[in-house]
């Protein structure tokens, strides 16, 4: 058990997997078979393909790179005085390269576990990134900012986490947290077929409740919190709702991201087109809802009383 309590809810079983829920802090666990158990290191070595650090096509590449600019925008835009940023789980480090490069920022860290995008960070962005876990890292001084974008999900020490983030955070630091939203509508319409589930690398699911809570435990303010993303809703619900309709896996983003071509896509890729629009327009109704595909909390470390 990762938050140590026995008092646990079975909530869904799939695949070999069983999902609980701790009924006392509400966070969803995965629980693996003992054999099919790998460290972390052996899984995300493979999470970015070679050289490049790849994890799609070049069509596909190009969107997430539009994609961490603008996280770089948010990022500066949200506090402007800041000058330091952690990135946790930092990708191939591209929002830290333009937070450094475009606004000014004097520190731009990143930690990275997979080998392939560590190198292509610290290699060819020239970014001062980790490979190592977050838990093993002492930097000082502190950050103006800290961000970790679907990362906690793939964590099994959340609250340590938590606990260390609060730790290297400036007073009145900014963190910025997001992870798939364990309550979002097509997770609780579709269950075992939801894009996000993905068990061979998620280990705990959170719903705003649970995360709000987590937060407020470890002292942080709560800013602003959504639950839509441009990034990810609308792919996350369509994908979801193909698995669902068809009783099938994600066959489509397997094929944006191993590029193997198999006769089914041609099926799949009709429906993905034709429910995109749709679900768009859903998730942008549910934009202030606590149902859309991400939850996306903005929390401040509280200044200590002197
Ligand atoms: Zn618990």
């Amino acid at each position: 058990m990762i938050c140590k309590n026995e008092n646990l809810e079975n909530i869904l079983e799939t695949k070999g997997h069983k999902l609980s829920k701790c009924l006392s802090c509400n966070i969803i666990f995965s629980h693996k078979d003992k054999q099919e158990f790998k460290n972390s290191t052996e899984i995300y070595s493979k999470y970015y393909q070679e050289e490049k650090a790849n994890r799609f096509g070049f069509a596909v590449e190009f969107v997430v790179k539009i994609f961490r600019f603008i996280r770089a925008c948010k990022v500066s835009l949200l506090n402007p005085k800041a000058k330091s940023v952690l990135d946790i789980g930092s990708g191939r480090g591209w929002m830290l390269y333009f937070l450094k490069k475009y606004f000014k920022y004097d520190v731009s860290i990143g930690t990275q576990i997979s080998e392939n995008a560590f190198k292509f960070s610290k290699e060819k962005l020239k970014l001062e990134i980790y490979n190592k876990d977050l838990l093993e890292l002492s930097l000082n001084p502190r950050f103006d900012v800290i961000t970790i974008w679907h990362v906690l999900e793939h964590v099994e020490t959340v609250e340590l986490y938590i606990e260390k983030i609060h730790e290297l955070l400036e007073e009145e630091g900014t963190l910025i947290v997001e992870v798939p939203n364990f309550n979002s509508w097509t997770s609780i319409l579709t269950k075992e077929y939801w894009l996000a589930l993905d068990l061979k690398h998620h280990l705990v699911f959170f719903t705003p409740s649970s995360l709000t809570s987590l937060l407020l435990k470890y002292n942080f303010e709560i800013k602003k919190i959504r639950t839509f993303s441009l990034e990810y809703s609308t792919f996350t619900s369509t994908q979801s709702l193909v698995n669902w309709i068809t009783g099938t896996d994600s066959y489509f983003f397997e094929w944006l991201q191993n590029k193997n071509f198999d006769p089914k896509i041609i099926w799949h890729t009709f429906l993905f087109a034709i429910l995109f629009l749709p679900c768009f327009l859903i998730n942008l109704c549910l934009y202030f809802s606590k149902y859309g595909e991400v939850i996306h909390i903005i929390a401040k470390k509280r200044k200590y009383d002197k």
